[in-house]
């Protein structure tokens, strides 16, 4: 089978063809980001080196990065594929855990009865402060996993089979795992809830809109009652592959929550700001106006932003967006970068079970 793959891994160059290429592992090698020559001039101008610089040294800069402000984030370009060995693939937004160090992620707690967190330093600045002033948030950690296509198509890392899904969410089922709603993640996230976290949340999300979610996710999902998050390209809608919006829509009825990701699923960086904002506002417009709900959470195509894109999700209006950088997410992290879980569709049982304890 030929699938029509239109990943969101950012070293996948299908080109801007209709006919989107069928993604080789040849085409998801890691690729360090400062290298890349194609990239914009202006827009990558405050790269930060790659990850060996944030991962090796937990430093001083990343502490005093005012993080209410997209404008000091930095621009941070097509992050390289998460693979197997996570320690290589955090990305390059050096504010989010570096101020953890080695820090092992903790298992979400939400403190209701919080002591100041001894992680920050006087120069460390909360990126999701709690919105009640009188609560301050211990560190909540959740894994978000991230799937693309589900089918049947050997030595493709962004395809699981339908088969290693259900084993997957089978696990998650015997284990004592909650996945979550979007909005139940984010109240959990930030802390801003009453209710009693579960002991092992964790978030599904889906990219690219494939008719195979429809197909093969949802079904298995749905034997579990799990709800999941589907992030489309309402511009590839109705194609061959795809979703159309009445599948959509089912699946919205099935407890999958639907977001943007781009109208055609672009490289954003290489666009004009006015070409950016037609692809992320207008996808979210689409949504909104075809499934009557809210569609302001974000996912960055190939997982690159720049600062323009950064901008305009503030200047929108959206509260969050996730990255594909490898990493739980966290409430330390800026709400415009959020890390997950890259699920390799080649790795076995036991990958899976160890990147859900990824510390
Ligand atoms: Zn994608």
């Amino acid at each position: 089978m030929l699938l029509l793959l239109v990943s969101c891994l950012p070293a996948a160059n299908y080109g801007t063809e209709k006919a989107a290429s069928y993604v080789t592992s040849a085409d998801v090698q890691p690729k360090l980001p400062a290298l890349q020559a194609d990239e914009p001039q202006a827009e990558t101008a405050s790269v930060i080196a790659p990850d060996v610089v944030s991962d090796a040294a937990p430093d001083t800069v990343s502490n005093t990065v005012p993080d209410t402000t997209p404008d000091a984030v930095p621009d941070v370009p097509a992050n390289s594929l998460p693979n197997a060995e996570p320690s290589a693939e955090f990305g390059p937004d050096l504010k989010q855990d570096s101020s953890a160090g080695d820090t092992p992620f903790l298992p979400l707690t939400v403190d209701t009865n919080p002591a100041p967190p001894s992680v920050i330093t006087s120069t460390y600045v909360p990126i999701l402060p709690p919105k009640n002033t009188g609560k301050t948030s211990s560190k909540v950690s959740i894994p978000v996993l991230n799937y693309h296509s589900v089918a049947i198509d050997p030595g493709n890392i962004v395809v699981i089979t339908p088969d290693k899904l259900a084993e997957q969410m089978a696990y998650l089922h015997d284990h004592g795992y909650t996945p979550l709603s979007l909005e139940t993640f984010f109240r959990l996230l930030e802390g801003n809830t009453s209710e009693k976290a579960p002991e092992k949340p964790v978030l599904l999300t889906f990219d690219d809109g494939y008719l195979d979610n429809y197909e093969k996710a949802m079904p298995i999902l749905a034997k579990y009652g799990f709800p999941a998050t589907l992030f489309v390209s309402p511009g590839m809608t109705e194609q061959d592959g795809y979703l159309n919006w009445e599948q959509i829509k089912k699946m919205q009825a099935r407890g999958w929550d639907i977001q943007p990701h781009g109208m055609s699923h672009p490289h954003l960086p290489k666009l004009t700001a006015e070409e950016q904002a037609y692809e992320i506002v207008e996808a979210r417009k689409l949504i909104e106006e075809h499934l009557g709900t809210k569609a302001d959470v974000f996912c960055y195509p190939y997982g690159e932003r720049n600062k323009t894109t950064l901008k305009l999700l503030k200047q929108h209006e959206f509260r969050f967006a996730f990255t594909i950088d490898q990493g739980f997410a966290t409430n330390e992290q800026s709400p415009f970068l959020l890390k997950r879980l890259f699920v390799n569709g080649e790795e076995d049982l036991q990958a899976f079970v160890k990147l859900l304890k990824l510390k």
